[in-house]
Formats: C-alpha cells, structure tokens, sequence
C-alpha cells in the first residue's frame, strides 16, 4: 500500500493547537516534522512515478474526485496507473460503506494494474492477483520493490556496487569524533572490512537504525527518566486490529488476491473529524482487504470444502 502522509500529518502539533487549542496536546510528544506536505508532493510524485503506483487521485490540485480519496493532500498529477479492479468483497465494503455516506477509494497500491515503463526504463508486468506478494517477493515483476524497480538500473551504473550478504556493523568516526568516515562490515565469510564514504545513509529500517546508531556513537541516546536525547526516542510501529467476516451463502473467491487490493475510507483518519469532545487526536484508516490469496496465508478463514486433512497438515508443520 502505497500511501502518503497527509497534510495533517508533517504539522500535527500546529494544527492541533491551531484547532482546539494548546490543551489538547497537554501529556503529547507533539512535533511538526520540519517539512510540508507541498514542499514533500514534488518527491512523492517522483517516488509513484519510479514505483509505477496504481490508483486514482482523490484531489487532483485542490479539486475532490469521487472514486479517489477526498481526504488526500492535493496531487499535482494522477496516479501513473489506474487503480487495481475489485474482488467480490471490496465491491461489498465499498457499497457498504458509501451508503452509510463514506468516501470509499481503492487503496494505492505498488502491485501494477498494468504493464509499465517506469522513468528510469525499467519494465514492470500487470499484477494477476496472484495475492502471493502480501509477505513475499512478486515473480512477476509488478510489485514496486527496489530489487524490481530500482535496483536493476543502479546495478548498470559502473559507480554503484550492491554487496549481498553483508552486514554493517557500524560506521567509523573521524578522530574529530564529530563526522563519520566510512562503516565497517562483516562479509558471510566473516571476513571483516572497510568502506571509506563521505556520507553515510543509516537506512536499516528504523529499529536497526538506532541499533546501528547506537553503536556508532552517533546522536544523542535517549533517556526516558529524563526525556532528553532522540535516538531511540518515539520508537513505534504500525498498530492495527482486524475482523474477518463470514457471510453465508456468497462466495468470497479469496483466491483472488494481492498484498496491497482493498478499499478503504479515511473518514475517520487523521484529523478528518472533529475531536472536541475526544479525549485523543488522529484515527485510522478503515479498509476492507483482498490479501493472503495463497492457500498457505488463509489460516484464518474457513476451510475451502476440498482443502481436507492434507492442507491442515501443511499448515501446523
Ligand atoms: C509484511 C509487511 C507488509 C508491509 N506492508 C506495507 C504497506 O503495504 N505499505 C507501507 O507503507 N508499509 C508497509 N510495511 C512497512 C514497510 O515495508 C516498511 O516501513 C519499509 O519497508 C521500511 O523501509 P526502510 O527502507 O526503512 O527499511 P527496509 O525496507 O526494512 O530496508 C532495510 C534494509 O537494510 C538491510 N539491513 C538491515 N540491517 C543491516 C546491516 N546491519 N547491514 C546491512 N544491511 C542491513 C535489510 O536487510 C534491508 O534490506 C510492511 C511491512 C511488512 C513487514
Ligand atoms: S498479487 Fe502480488 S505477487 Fe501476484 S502478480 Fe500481483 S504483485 Fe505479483
């Protein structure tokens, strides 16, 4: 799923304070990010563009179309491909939820509705809502990882070396104990080494990040008891619940499938309601999703009337 953050969301603790007022945050590790939406939508359109993101703007320039997410950030340009098409279910919840007077929109999405040339040149296949990708790579080339969008353009670059079971250990330091020179690595042969660099980019996901900061005495630990310093400081993750449904008498063919296919309404996202009388600020996202189509993932649902004792066997071994 292929989402931006809001508006809202780069200058929460302004606008919180602009709408209800400073005690609203009393208790909150409030921060703007530092940066604004406008000033993120150039990069985020050039992200969709190399990813080839599928879906269909919600507000094209401060204009609202029915079908994309009202909520969204204005974009300067539609999605590169279309939306992706509905299964059985995501039919049901979207006219569900647009009876109940919601703002249903098929998810963006980085599973390719169609066949694309992304800016880079890179050819990219049209999803089969094979749903195998929700937590494993995509054969078919129509899911925007790097290894199939990016890094097959990287790798024709004679400047650009991409070393594969390798694992940094944690950058070095000038003698200043200021700057970093270079990090030091450890191949799967356990052979130890060096690479010099003028900058180094700590991108080992947020977790191992402060890890690898941590290591490398870069920053400032923080200090819980104290609430100083901001390494390690608001670590967090997605939080998300879930409900699976049963309806008698359809079939859901969740066969059909892909990791990022759902519909969802943002109505109750961010700050898309009023929180006056709530005691929290933000919400959720609500979507009804396509995922897991692969025999294997479906353990929480029913099982199909010919998946028999084999299948149960698969899945508990
Ligand atoms: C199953 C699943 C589904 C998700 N679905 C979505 C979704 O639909 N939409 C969404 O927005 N987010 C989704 N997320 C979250 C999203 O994937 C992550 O937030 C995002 O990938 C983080 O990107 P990153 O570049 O920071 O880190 P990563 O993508 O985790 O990349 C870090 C890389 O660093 C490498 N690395 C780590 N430590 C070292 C080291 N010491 N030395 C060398 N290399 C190292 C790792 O091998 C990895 O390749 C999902 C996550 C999971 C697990
Ligand atoms: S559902 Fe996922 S794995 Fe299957 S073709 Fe589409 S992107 Fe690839």
């Amino acid at each position: 799923m292929s989402w931006r953050f809001t508006p809202w969301d780069f200058e929460v603790a302004t606008q919180t304070r602009e709408r209800y007022g400073a005690k609203k945050m009393a208790g909150l590790q409030l921060q703007d990010w530092g940066v604004t939406y406008d000033e993120m939508e150039p990069f985020y359109d050039r992200f969709e563009r190399i990813a080839g993101t599928s879906g269909y703007a919600g507000n094209l320039n401060g204009e609202k179309r029915t079908g994309g997410n009202v909520f969204e950030g204005a974009r300067k340009r539609d999605y590169p491909t279309p939306p992706l098409k509905d299964t059985h279910w995501m039919s049901k919840y979207r006219k569900t939820t647009e009876n109940m007077g919601y703002h249903p929109f098929t998810v963006p999405a980085g599973n390719l509705s169609q066949a694309y040339v992304n800016p880079l040149g890179v050819s990219m296949g049209p999803c089969t809502y094979c749903g195998f990708c929700d937590f494993h790579g995509c054969g078919n080339f129509s899911k925007s990882s790097p290894q199939a969008c990016i890094l097959p353009v990287l790798m024709r670059r004679p400047n650009f070396t991409l070393l594969t079971e390798t694992e940094v250990l944690h950058a070095v330091k000038h003698e200043d104990g200021k700057t970093v020179k270079g990090v030091k690595f450890v191949t799967q042969d356990g052979v130890e080494g060096f690479q010099p660099a003028d900058v180094v980019c700590f991108t080992a996901y947020q977790m191992d990040n402060v890890r690898l900061m941590l290591l490398s005495g870069v920053g400032e630990k923080y200090d819980p008891l104290i609430g100083r310093g901001t390494i390690g400081r608001n670590y967090n993750y997605q939080t998300c619940s879930s409900v699976t449904g049963f309806f008698d008498n359809e079939y859901m063919n969740p066969f059909i499938g892909g990791g990022a296919l759902a519909v969802q309404i943002d109505d109750f996202n961010g700050d898309n309601f009023d929180h006056s009388d709530l005691d929290f600020i933000g919400g959720a996202g609500i979507m009804g999703f396509s995922p897991m189509a692969v025999r294997f993932n479906m353990n929480g649902l029913r099982p199909a009337p010919n998946a028999g004792e084999a299948m149960e066997g698969r899945l508990c071994a």
